[in-house]
């Protein structure tokens, strides 16, 4: 691995401008409408290593929605808070099917194939509202923990947006709740869900709060120890497998880092030992991942040398 990260941030600007004379492919995310209403122009990249360097170019300063990207941390939430019991309630493989497919939980009995498809994101949801007493603050707080900034806040008009448009979270909620793989009342658990989704950061704030994953469950800029390293391990592999919805394969197959994508069009790429890339742009391909971003992934990863699998 070259890992060179002299000049990055002219690597950085010079990689947007091959993005910005793109024609513009993709498509935003209409099914959340307030999604639909952030133009398509953006475009941000940042990268964070575990020795204290940031580099960032373009929006990457300007808060976007994290939707799935928020899977992430919810899970480590919930392993830290109930341990192996966990995985007694989701499973760990990759799902071969639309983030929010509802057809393979009814023949899996409500237990969800992974916990960053939309059905394991509302298990995890429902682990937290059952164990924390104040659970979307207890969430709120751990990004601000994460990120080191305070100023790191839900957007109600999306939280608005998808509660009154959640119909197909509500059915797989429900769905689970009915194979007894829900404790907490259904409005608790999509209240939850729908919070997390709607935190808005910035491709600075995301690389920086995710640090840990590359350092073996250590935020390198606190010391703290934020998970374990075996769950450092089992996040970073459920992100290879899984994380890019299902383009997973392909992600792996061509670029080779553990990665996490949301509908706003943010992507985090895990590099263990050492970093994190964050980039945004909201047009999405139709697996759901962004088509800039997953460009601006690729070619960082190459330029770098970054794949795991070298
Ligand atoms: N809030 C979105 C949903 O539940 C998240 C989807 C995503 O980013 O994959 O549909």
């Amino acid at each position: 691995m070259i890992k060179d990260i002299s000049n990055l941030q002219v690597k950085l600007q010079a990689l947007l401008q091959t993005q910005q004379t793109l024609d513009n492919q993709g498509k935003i995310a209409d099914y959340i409408p307030a999604l639909a209403k952030v133009s398509a122009n953006h475009i941000g990249v940042c990268v964070a290593t575990i020795d204290g360097k940031i580099a960032g170019a373009g929006d990457h300063q300007v808060a976007f929605s994290i939707q799935s990207i928020s899977k992430v941390f919810g899970l480590v939430m919930a392993m830290n808070r109930i341990g192996e019991d966990l995985w007694q309630r989701v499973n760990m493989e990759p799902s071969g099917q639309p983030f929010n497919s509802i057809i393979q939980l009814e023949w899996e009995k409500g237990i969800p194939r992974n916990p960053v498809i939309n059905a394991g994101a509302l298990l995890i949801a429902d682990v937290l509202a059952s164990h924390f007493s104040a659970s979307k603050l207890a969430f709120l707080s751990f990004m601000r923990k994460l990120s080191g900034d305070e100023s790191v806040y839900i957007d109600n008009n999306v939280y608005q947006s998808e509660l009154s448009h959640g119909n197909r979270n509500a059915a797989m909620a429900y769905l689970m709740k009915s194979f007894g793989n829900i404790e907490a009342e259904i409005p608790d658990v999509l209240s939850q869900y729908f919070t997390q989704c709607s935190i808005a950061m910035s491709c600075e704030q995301l690389a920086k709060s995710l640090l840990f994953l590359a350092n073996k469950g250590i935020d390198p800029r606190t010391k703290n120890v934020i998970c374990s390293p075996k769950d450092a391990h089992r996040v970073n592999a459920i992100l290879s497998t899984s994380g890019m919805y299902d383009q997973s394969g392909e992600f792996a197959f061509s670029i080779g880092l553990p990665a996490k994508s949301g509908v706003g069009g943010g992507i985090v790429a895990i590099v263990p030992n050492y970093g994190v890339i964050c980039t945004w742009s909201p047009l999405l391909n139709k697996f759901g991942n962004s088509v800039v971003g997953t460009n601006l992934v690729a070619s960082l990863a190459e330029k770098l040398g970054l794949s795991i699998y070298h």
